[in-house]
């Protein structure tokens, strides 16, 4: 990256009201069919205006083309049966009906690769895919087949790693992994947890980062922060592996939150998407705030290495909120990047 400082979103946007129920989490689409397709690419290049005139620099598709982060990965897959569906605690914090795995997963055809050869052709900013971690994958379904989570995560991760070929070859410069489920199972997470990501990344030439988040800023989730206590040091259990994984950035929560920030320390060496952001509140960040939070950040990153964002996606808010934020990212690294010369 040649910029200083790049700002990007950790991943999702609003959607626009024509195309679906805005400040809604699997808000159905409205239209069907061929205006379906066209709706989703008219979504995207609005997505691409707004990040631009707000002066984002890495670009995303806002996941205006999908209902879910994750849904919409799986449901494009073989061997998962949505029609079955059993009720489970999403990130043993939720409970959610969720489908289930009833056979071998496959993938029959890529997911997201048209969508993102779409956006290539409209900018020449690098671009940043979000895919589902396969940890989180695991956690949002009942798996009546292969009865071993980790087992299932390693299958997923075969098959993101199919996609991510893909999205590579059609000119995506930073693959991304969600998973906000490494903020819950520890002992998973280095069990498996990162040998599954590692996996999902294997051989990819582009960058690869993984997204881990304390969630939308959702009542379930504000509701769960509220039980952590005064310091958040889940990062703590699953940085020092991260370190010395093959993923080259990691995209992290910090604005508002208590996660104590010298725990960026652990990952040291890595690039780091520094949630400066928060999403949870409709209250826009001036660009002072933003400011204020890098340069303290800068203590444990190293300048070349800090990638300014969001804490989580933005598809809760409205739009009109979520541009304010954008642009008071922007605005706050560009006063970083001055006093950084
Ligand atoms: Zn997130």
């Amino acid at each position: 990256m040649n910029t200083l400082l790049p700002t990007s979103i950790a991943g999702s946007l609003p959607k626009p009201a024509w195309l679906a129920q805005p400040e809604t989490l699997w808000s159905p689409w409205k239209l069907q069919g061929a205006e379906l397709v066209e709706g989703k690419q008219d979504a995207l290049r609005l997505a691409l205006q707004n990040q631009r005139q707000s002066g984002i620099d890495i670009i995303s598709d806002g996941e205006q083309s999908r209902q879910h982060f994750v849904t919409t990965f799986i449901e494009q897959l073989n061997g998962v049966d949505f029609k079955k569906r059993k009720t489970v605690k999403i990130r043993n914090r939720y409970e959610a009906s969720v489908p289930m795995v009833v056979d071998e997963v496959t993938r029959p055809s890529s997911v997201f690769v048209e969508d993102a050869k779409f956006l290539r052709k409209l900018t020449k900013q690098p671009i940043k895919w979000a895919l589902p971690g396969p940890m989180t994958m695991v956690d949002t379904l009942f798996d009546d087949h292969y009865k071993n989570r980790g087992a299932l995560a390693w299958e997923f991760a075969k098959l993101l790693n199919q996609e991510a070929k893909e999205l590579e070859a059609a000119g995506v410069d930073i693959i991304q992994f969600d998973e906000p489920a490494f903020n819950v199972f520890f002992d998973e997470v280095n069990d498996w947890g990162i040998a599954a990501l590692e996996r999902a990344a294997e051989g990819l030439k582009c960058e690869t980062a993984v997204h881990i988040c304390y969630g939308y800023g959702i009542k379930a989730n504000t509701d769960w922060k509220k039980t952590l206590g005064s310091e958040w040091r889940q990062y703590e259990d699953v940085f020092p592996k991260l370190q010395s994984s093959t993923i080259d950035i990691v995209s992290l929560e910090c604005q508002n939150s208590r996660v104590p920030m010298d725990l960026i320390e652990l990952i040291r060496g890595k690039k780091v998407m520094v949630g400066a952001i928060d999403v949870a509140t409709n209250s826009i960040e001036t660009p002072e705030e933003v400011a204020d939070t890098l340069r303290k950040v800068l203590q444990f990153v190293d300048a070349d290495k800090l990638y300014p964002s969001t804490n989580c996606g933005m598809t809760p808010l409205s739009r009109t909120v979520a541009e304010g934020k954008m642009q008071a990212l922007s605005a706050g690294a560009a006063i970083v990047r001055g006093e950084l010369g």
